[in-house]
């Protein structure tokens, strides 16, 4: 065959082919331009494996009304300029490609509105093709919906793999932006299923809760807050939360989502000696470079980048995170709870970070100076709901009910992290009857139930039969404690406190009461078990679990000293 330059439509489906690879590709050129465009808000739709269809809606600059057929244009873009622009690029688009190539392999709408415009334009085009354009109004912001992609690509097509694969390749670049912009909320639904919700707050940690669960968020490792170049800032799990995978490394340069070799190694090279063969950490990790120290522009996905100086940027990921890592305190539950409130009466409360009670040998001790026990001996029980306990320096006087709450409190948010949750199930499954409220909680938030260790299945009507629970609930008022826990779901919490406040009711139905005479033995046990809290004394509602009495005190009130 002569050589002969091709026709420009055989071009752009060329080109097209290396940006828009699956349907994951279009879902990210698509996000990447509503985040270039300022969205706070960002939903993506996809139906079908994103084959049917993906739809991105924004609330970003949207598009001015003489510019959108331009937008479609190969090489049109307004990000940069002049050759010096693509030296240091700061957006995440810059090649003008994305639009054109998805609107060469498939079916697309736009609607879209900028500030100022008094009506957005709706356009649609087919084979790149306008076939239909006209003005409606909207919001400010951009809805861009790719319909029947690869339609007309049927080796494409075949290359694809099954609907959840490709809807699990959405899913995780999804997470992936989310993880990288925390600000922006982000809502993905798939065939009609809402998947991954952020709350937008800036606020990484309540990223990885919606993404890796809440048990990996509390456990988290805050990585950066130096100030250095290059910026190294994110989260690094602990030595002891490690999955088989490499999955769980996501990387971002200028908050630019990259795989890059590179950083993945310095990472886990951080954990050298501390995780076992085959066992993987979770980091996330924003690199922020000056960007004529990036090249962005090696693949038209902008996946990749080349650094000029990798060795720097080695030593740089290495030693933050090694930092936190040696630093890290055996690992512990975070739990936030209210300060107590003082009261001056002669029984004084010890608010935390109080250390005149405490032995001087467990004062000394480093980082547990605020809140820990010092070693106590039982003196005997009180009205049936207080512990009596004595140290060298003074009388305790123990609420068991609140003891016992901190201690399950904290064992239950440490089984949910650890993802060992106990469950009991009931010889005996317990008859309940729930509010219409109730039920359509049950239906909407009942897999966390689940996941605490609950069993309910449906019997008739707003009729439930418990069949299992968590093991720790032994003794309690069963149909009573599922019926708060249902009253607790309605609360709009975000989900990092809305787990705190399920594990406090939890804690609360299931802890010893007041009036519940106990026997020495037990009274041991449960303030042993209370030496190891975190937060000994206070219940997870943050009032007092003990009033202290100092010898000195006793002493004052006898007159024996002046
Ligand atoms: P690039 O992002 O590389 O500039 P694209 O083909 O992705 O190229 O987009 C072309 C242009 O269309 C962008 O430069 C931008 O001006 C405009 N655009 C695309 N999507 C949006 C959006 N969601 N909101 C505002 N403007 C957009
Ligand atoms: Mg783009």
């Amino acid at each position: 065959m002569p050589i002969k330059v091709l026709a420009r439509q055989v071009i752009s489906k060329i080109a097209a082919g290396e940006v828009v690879e699956r349907p994951a590709s279009v879902v990210k050129e698509l996000v990447e331009n509503s985040l270039d465009a300022g969205a706070s808000q960002i939903t993506v739709e996809a139906q079908g494996g994103g084959v049917s269809l993906i739809r991105v809606t924004d609330n970003g600059s949207g598009i001015p009304e003489g510019h959108v057929e331009l937008a479609f244009h190969r090489y049109a873009t307004s990000k940069i300029d002049t050759l010096t622009d693509l030296e240091r690029i700061s957006t995440l688009g810059f090649r003008g490609e994305a639009l054109p190539s998805i609107a060469a392999v498939a079916d697309v709408e736009i609607i879209t509105q900028a500030a100022g415009d008094i009506a957005g334009t709706y356009l649609h085009l087919r084979s790149s093709a306008t076939v239909k354009r006209e003005k409606r109004s909207r919001p400010r912001g951009t809805t861009v919906t790719v319909h029947r992609l690869f339609r007309h690509f049927p080796a494409r097509l075949k290359f694809l793999k099954s609907p959840t694969t490709e809807n699990g390749h959405i899913a995780n670049l999804l997470s992936q932006y989310a993880l990288a912009f925390p600000e922006v909320k982000f809502n993905l639904s798939v065939d009609g299923r809402l998947t991954l919700h952020t709350p937008g707050n800036g606020n990484l940690r309540d990223v990885v809760a919606e993404v890796y669960g809440l048990g990996v968020a509390q456990q988290m490792l805050e990585i950066g807050g130096v100030a250095q170049v290059p910026g190294v800032a994110g989260l690094a799990s602990p030595a002891s939360l490690a999955r088989s995978s490499r999955g769980y490394l996501s990387f971002f340069v200028n908050r630019r989502w990259v795989r890059s070799s590179l950083l993945a190694r310095a990472a886990e090279d951080a954990y050298q000696g501390l995780l076992i063969s085959g066992k993987h950490p979770i980091v996330i990790l924003n690199v922020s470079l000056p960007p004529q120290e990036i090249d962005v522009n090696v693949h038209p996905t902008k996946t990749e980048v080349k650094f000029r100086n990798t060795q720097t940027l080695y030593a740089a990921v290495e030693k933050s995170v090694r930092k936190v890592l040696v630093k890290a305190p055996p690992p512990k539950v975070k739990i936030a709870t209210a300060p107590p409130s003082a009261s001056p009466s002669l029984w004084t409360t010890e608010p935390p970070g109080t250390t005149s009670a405490l032995a001087p040998s467990l004062s000394a001790a480093k980082g547990a100076e605020a809140t820990s026990l010092p070693i106590l001996r039982v003196v005997g029980q009180l009205a049936s709901s207080y512990i009596m306990a004595e140290d060298p320096k003074g009388l305790y006087l123990i609420d068991q009910h609140a003891a016992h709450e901190r201690v399950l409190f904290e064992k239950i948010l440490a089984q949910r992290s650890q993802q060992k949750v106990e469950i009991q199930g009931l010889l005996e499954p317990v008859n309940i009857e729930l509010s219409p409220r109730q039920e359509e909680v049950l239906k909407t938030k009942g897999e966390l139930l689940n996941e605490f260790g609950f069993s309910l299945e449906p019997f008739g009507g707003r009729s439930y039969l418990l069949r299992a629970v968590p093991a720790i609930m032994k003794g309690a008022n069963l149909s009573e404690a599922v019926r708060e826990l249902l009253d607790v779901l309605t609360s709009d919490e975000g989900p990092l406190r809305r787990e705190e406040t399920i594990a406090q009711s939890l804690a609360c139905h299931s802890a010893v009461k007041a009036g519940d005479s106990l026997t020495d033995q037990e009274m041991r046990e449960l303030i042993r078990q209370l030496e190891q809290t975190t937060q000994p004394r206070n219940c997870p509602h943050g009032r007092p679990t003990m009033i202290h009495l100092s010898s000195r005190q006793l002493e004052r009130e006898f007159g024996r000293t002046g």
